[in-house]
C-alpha cells in the first residue's frame, strides 16, 4: 500500500443551479465492508447534470458527485471478503440496497425502497478518492484503461438494462446519440441487429459517430426513419421525443425511457399508443446487471470513446456536454492522476 495522503481534493455540490465547489476532505481508513479507492477515473453522466440541477430531490449536502468510478483499492475494511488491496475496481451508481424490502427480496434491488446512490446520497467519484461498499464494487476487465472503462459503469450499465429490453427487437431506434447510446450501438449491431441513431437536429458528429459504429441509419430526431422500428430506447431527457418516437415504432413495438429524468410528455393521440405499443422506463441497475454487462463487453468488445479532462475542470466540461459538445463520453482524471488514467487526447475523440 501506497502512503495514504491526509487530504484530497474533490468537487463538491453547492447548491441547484450553483457551480461546482473544490473542496478538500480527509481520506479516512475505510470501516466494516468498505473499500478506499485512489480514483483512475470518473465519467460525467447526464444524471450528475440533473442533481446538479437540483432535478433529483435531498441530495447529500455538499455531496461529491460521480458514479462511474474506476480506481485501485487502497485500504480496506475489517469485513471485507473476496477483494483486496491493489484490486482494480469500478464503482456503479447503485451504492447500497437494504436486502429487506420487497424489491430486494423479489430480485428488483434497483427498485429498493432504502437505496443509496453514489454521487447522489452517497459521495461519489470527482474525488481523488472514494470510500465505497465492497458489496457494490466490481472487478473491471483489463482490456480496459480506467477512463475507457469509466462510462461502462453507468452509461453502460443502464445501456445494457434498456437493451435487455428490446434485444430482440430487429430495427432499434436509439434517441440522445450520447455516452449511453453509443455504447448498446455496439452492443446491438453486435448482436445483428439494425441500428437507426436519431440526435438533436443537425449534431453531425453524434450521427457520424453512429455511422461508423455501425448504425444503419443517423439523423435528426424529428425525422421519421426509413422503416418503422421494432422497438426504441430514449436516452436523451427530453418528454417530447417520447410520442415521436411512437410515430416512429411498429404496433407491438416497445419503447424504452432510459433517463431518471425527463421533461414533461406532451398530451398526446391515444392512436400513438394504440396497437399495443408499449412504453416503460428503466429504473437504476442490479448487481446482476452489473455482473453480466462486464463480461459481455469485453467479448463484443465494446469500446467506449472517451475524453478525458482534469478533475479541476469538470464545471467547463460539465458545460461543453451540457452544449452538446462533447462527442461519446467525458472523463475526468483527477489532476495529477498517473498511468492507465488517460490523458487528453489530441483529438475530439478516442483516448
Ligand atoms: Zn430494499
Ligand atoms: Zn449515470
Amino acid at each position: 500500500m501506497t502512503s495514504l495522503p491526509k487530504r484530497m481534493s474533490a468537487m463538491e455540490f453547492s447548491g441547484a443551479g450553483v457551480p461546482l465547489r473544490p473542496a478538500y476532505r480527509s481520506v479516512k481508513l475505510p470501516t466494516g465492508r468498505n473499500l478506499l479507492v485512489r480514483v483512475g477515473a470518473c465519467g460525467i453522466c447526464r444524471t450528475d447534470l440533473h442533481v446538479l440541477d437540483g432535478d433529483l430531490p435531498h441530495p447529500k449536502p455538499h455531496v461529491i458527485p460521480g458514479h462511474e468510478v474506476i480506481g485501485r483499492v487502497e485500504a480496506i475494511g475489517p469485513s471485507v471478503r473476496g477483494i483486496k488491496v491493489g484490486d482494480r475496481v469500478g464503482v456503479p451508481w447503485l451504492g447500497y440496497t437494504c436486502g429487506r424490502c420487497s424489491y430486494c427480496r423479489s430480485g428488483r434491488e434497483n427498485l429498493c425502497e432504502r437505496p443509496k446512490f453514489t454521487g447522489y446520497t452517497l459521495d461519489g467519484g470527482y474525488a481523488e478518492f472514494i470510500t465505497a461498499d465492497s458489496h457494490y464494487a466490481f472487478p473491471i476487465p483489463p482490456a480496459y484503461s480506467d477512463a475507457e472503462a469509466a462510462p461502462l459503469m453507468c452509461a453502460g450499465l443502464i445501456g445494457y438494462r434498456s437493451w435487455k429490453l428490446v434485444r430482440s427487437a430487429r430495427r432499434l431506434g436509439i434517441y440522445g446519440f450520447g455516452a449511453a447510446a453509443h455504447i448498446v450501438a455496439q452492443l446491438a449491431v453486435h448482436e445483428g441487429q439494425e441500428v437507426y441513431a436519431f440526435t438533436r437536429s443537425g449534431d453531425r458528429s453524434a450521427q457520424k459517430l453512429a455511422r461508423e459504429l455501425g448504425a444503419v441509419w443517423a439523423g435528426a430526431s424529428e425525422e421519421m426513419p426509413p422503416k418503422l422500428l421494432d422497438a426504441a430506447i430514449i436516452f436523451a431527457p427530453v418528454g417530447p421525443l417520447v410520442p415521436l418516437a411512437l410515430k416512429a415504432l411498429e404496433k407491438g413495438g416497445t419503447l424504452v425511457l432510459g433517463g431518471i429524468h425527463m421533461t414533461d410528455i406532451p398530451a398526446m393521440p391515444y392512436d400513438l399508443l394504440w396497437g399495443e405499443r408499449v412504453v416503460r422506463s428503466v429504473a437504476n441497475l442490479t448487481r446482476q446487471d452489473a455482473i453480466e454487462f462486464l463480461a459481455l463487453a469485453p467479448r463484443v468488445p465494446i469500446r467506449p470513446h472517451v475524453t478525458t479532462f482534469p478533475l479541476s475542470e469538470a464545471n467547463e466540461t460539465i458545460a461543453a456536454l451540457r452544449a452538446g459538445r462533447l462527442v461519446g463520453a467525458a472523463v475526468l482524471v483527477p489532476d495529477g492522476a498517473g498511468a492507465g488514467a488517460g490523458r487528453r487526447p489530441a483529438t475530439k475523440r478516442g483516448a
